[in-house]
């Protein structure tokens, strides 16, 4: 069953039938057949829809963002800002996308050797609720030039976001043939994956989904690419611009209330700015996040995306203090109606406890404490995850030295995490397999064709 909940006040706003059996079939032929059509064109004659769908994005930005914070109540300039990038990625596919797909020469080869990048089929994504738009775009832009088509199945909370970014595609002319939402349920994606019309999964969520998918489609020998969880590390070397950097990296984790795999969820912080940095934050998680209304402009703090969300945070930061931790600030739900919970700050959770290892999918700063270099280094990498780090510290060079001791896919030295159109995504270790966005997204999902004349 999908549902859509306001998280702001509770109400549940609709509901939505599962697909049938007979949908999921039509949609596959549909998708097939649009796959072969497809294929009698140029990733040039393909590209133009896209430029007009980030046109028709900008155009509506303000509607869709509307969508995104009512389902799962993300502030609404965090949403303007989604429907943005969203709309980048169209745009940067759309212009790039034909020459990334150049036939590249074998320059090791003294014949016409070349590696041509040709699509595979229907691509089925699994997409998780927290950047409802954006996680779909990653994987529906490139492969749309590449000549694949896609079926996605949101995630039960959010099927009017990926409906509303359907929609715009449509009118841009990438209609159902290329592109279908389908809300099928997550113990039919088996079948689904079994089915010899895809050709390919891409998962974006938590590791358990990603283990089953990944298993299913390894039985069939398709390829996969995993978006999981992270505990990003930033690491913050020493005392100098630390107010600067404190508040950087808590408005940093706050962007969508801290529910993003790519979130600073661990600060490592060298002992002599430890002290600075935990008041410097825990002052600004007291101060800056007033609760309210989502879709008002004025609302700093906005509710999580569920009541779920609420009770596994609540859980997750009540299991940490029982284990050890100290809570220097928040810790609690908000009384108040809807998906409130505070902004909390942790500190001395100790490796025994699960907090240290775990996700913390929330509004939560947790900090600890290192003497040198080379322990930074150790705690940011002990953790199952690997998607992305940041190194902050007034020597480049030594930044940098630690930035290059991290075992993730994304390392910022004096800046934040971050995405864009241009840049690749993706973790290593439990955070996932594969690359979405930048060239290498393009090609994750194409026959890189040797051809030889
Ligand atoms: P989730 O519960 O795993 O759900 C993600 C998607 O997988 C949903 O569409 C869900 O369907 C589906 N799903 C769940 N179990 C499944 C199964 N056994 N078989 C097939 N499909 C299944 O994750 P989430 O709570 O939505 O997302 C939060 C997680 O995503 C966090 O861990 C976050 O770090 C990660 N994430 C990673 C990235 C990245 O790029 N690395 C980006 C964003 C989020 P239903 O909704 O119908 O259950």
């Amino acid at each position: 069953m999908y549902a859509v909940t306001n998280p702001a006040t509770g109400e549940t706003v609709r509901e939505y039938q599962s697909a049938t059996d007979d949908e999921i079939e039509f949609a596959l032929e549909t998708l097939h057949n649009g796959y072969k059509a497809d294929r009698q064109s140029t990733p040039s004659e393909r590209a133009g829809a896209l430029l007009k769908a980030a046109e028709l994005l900008r155009d509506k930005s303000a509607e869709l963002a509307g969508v995104i914070t009512r389902e799962m109540g993300k502030r609404n300039s965090d949403a303007v800002n989604e429907v943005e990038i969203v709309a980048q990625i169209f745009e940067y596919y759309g212009s790039k996308g034909p020459d990334m797909l150049q036939e590249q020469p074998i320059e090791d080869s003294d014949q016409d050797d070349v590696v041509q990048y040709r699509p595979t089929g229907v691509i089925l994504g699994v997409m998780p609720w927290n950047y409802p738009m954006y996680q779909l775009a990653r994987l529906i832009a490139p492969n749309l030039v590449l000549g694949n088509t896609l079926l996605i199945k949101p995630a039960s909370s959010t099927p009017e976001s990926a409906y509303a970014l359907a929609d715009v595609l449509a009118e841009a002319g990438l209609g159902s043939d290329v592109v279908q939402i389908l809300l099928i349920d997550a113990g039919h994606i088996g079948g689904v994956v079994r089915d010899p019309r895809i050709s390919g999964v891409s998962l974006t969520g938590s590791e358990a989904a990603g283990a089953s998918v990944a298993s299913i489609a390894g039985e069939q020998l398709k390829k996969v690419v995993l978006e999981l969880g992270g505990s990003d590390p930033l690491i913050v070397l020493d005392e100098e611009n630390i107010e600067d950097i404190a508040d950087l990296a808590v408005r940093t984790r706050m962007e969508n209330m801290g529910q993003a795999c790519n979130s600073p969820k661990r600060f490592i912080v060298m002992e002599e700015a430890y002290a600075p940095f935990v008041a410097a934050a825990k002052r600004i998680l007291e101060t800056d996040y007033e609760p309210g209304d989502p879709q008002d402009p004025a609302t700093t703090l906005a509710p999580l995306s569920s009541a779920s969300a609420v009770e596994a945070i609540s859980e997750h930061v009540d299991r940490a203090v029982a284990q050890g931790a100290t809570l220097v600030t928040g810790g609690k739900r908000l009384d108040r109606p809807g998906n409130y919970y505070a902004p909390t700050l942790l500190t001395d959770v100790a490796p025994s406890s699960d907090a240290y290892h775990e996700e913390l999918f929330g509004p939560v700063v947790v900090v600890h404490s290192v003497n040198s270099d080379e322990e930074a280094i150790e705690v940011a990498n002990d953790s199952p995850y690997g998607l992305g780090g940041a190194v902050f510290g007034g020597d480049p060079e030594r930044a940098e030295a630690v930035g290059e001791g991290l075992e993730v896919g994304m390392v910022s030295i004096n800046m934040p995490g971050g995405t864009a159109a241009e840049l690749p995504f993706g973790g290593v270790k439990r955070s996932g397999n594969g690359r979405e966005l930048g060239r290498l997204g393009i090609t994750e999902f194409a026959n890189q064709r040797l051809f030889r004349r």
